[in-house]
């Protein structure tokens, strides 16, 4: 009979930053020995998922995440919230190298009004009071 190993992850608390170890979850997380696959539904799409034990041990132990700090998004989401974190700053350094011109492109701050709304499906965090100034400086071309 062929024996099958299954990769296990041991949880080395020691390896946690400093604000991990202080926290209350680090008591929980040390009395674990190996991390184990946690399933859960995408915030957002509403898909399954599964945190690997694998990915956990990079996160909190090579990243030093915080331990209390879990997945809420899929892969796929996750993906495009980064994607539209980083265009939505790009567009930001834009508009701050020529405001005057960005301010009278309809077409840029359709975009722009564009990322920051698609942004707003991932994430609770979100730039409110950008929204509500494009929005305000697109209402002189309707
Ligand atoms: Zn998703």
């Amino acid at each position: 009979m062929k024996k099958i190993t299954i990769l296990k992850y041991r949880v080395e608390p020691d390896r946690y930053s400093q604000s991990s170890k202080q926290s209350y979850g680090h008591e929980i997380r040390s009395r674990q020995k190996y991390y184990e696959d946690i399933e859960y539904v995408c915030r957002s799409c509403g898909r399954k998922d599964i945190y690997s034990a694998f990915e956990q041990k990079k996160a909190y132990e090579n990243r030093k995440d915080y331990i209390c700090c879990t997945r809420v998004l899929c892969q796929k989401c996750w993906r495009n919230k980064r994607n539209l974190l980083k265009l939505a700053h790009e567009m930001e350094k834009q508009y701050c190298l020529n405001k005057q011109v960005h301010l009278n492109s309809e077409k840029f701050l359709r975009e722009w009004l564009h990322v920051l709304c698609e942004y707003k499906k991932y994430s609770y965090r979100f730039n409110h009071q950008r929204i509500r100034f494009i929005e305000r400086h697109l209402e002189k071309f309707t």
